[in-house]
């Protein structure tokens, strides 16, 4: 068996370029995900260009990523099967023990890692990610549709939802 992927890494600012890499042991709280699709966001241009502070480099972009459930270390929740479809964005997982989280904001979680950003994410085969970090995706809905949603969609969704619009309103 194959253990090794191919990613698009960000080796220093400004330069890009494809790399073989080890595959990664999920760790306690993770999943291995085999990549299916991840759309591209402005915030993965900051990675690229080193707009955005605080990176460790070699650093692999991209947070709006949907693939299969690849590699477990661990049981998995009762909502996901092994080879399940699952997406991930920009919050990479809280850690349900910060305080934070215990106050149910779990958004602001103190120890959650960045998909693309503070570790590696889905401009490669294969990612890791935390299991408090997934959501499922549905059936009918391909990859390259739903990744997109993982990021800009959120962001669209959560302006429509608060300005209490409703289906037909301009
Ligand atoms: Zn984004
Ligand atoms: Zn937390």
């Amino acid at each position: 068996m194959k253990n090794t992927y191919k990613a698009v890494q960000v080796t220093r600012p400004g330069l890009v370029e494809t790399v073989e890499k080890e595959l990664p042991e999920p760790g306690p709280g993770e999943v291995l995900i085999k990549v299916e699709a991840c759309g591209i966001c402005g915030a993965d241009a900051g990675v690229i260009e080193g707009l955005e502070k605080g990176i460790n480099y070699p650093r692999v972009p991209g947070h709006e990523v949907v693939g299969t459930l690849y590699k477990t270390a661990e049981p998995l929740p009762a909502w996901l099967k092994p080879g399940q479809r699952v997406g991930v964005g920009r919050l990479g997982g809280h850690c349900n023990v910060c305080e934070q989280c215990r106050l149910g904001h779990f958004n602001l979680c103190q120890n959650q890692p960045v998909t693309g950003s503070s570790r590696d994410g889905g401009y490669a085969e294969y990612m890791l990610a935390r299991v408090t970090g997934l959501v499922a995706i549905p059936d009918d809905l391909s990859s390259v549709d739903a990744a997109p949603l993982l990021c800009a969609g959120i962001a669209t969704f959560n302006a429509l939802k608060k300005s209490c619009a409703e289906a037909g309103d301009t």
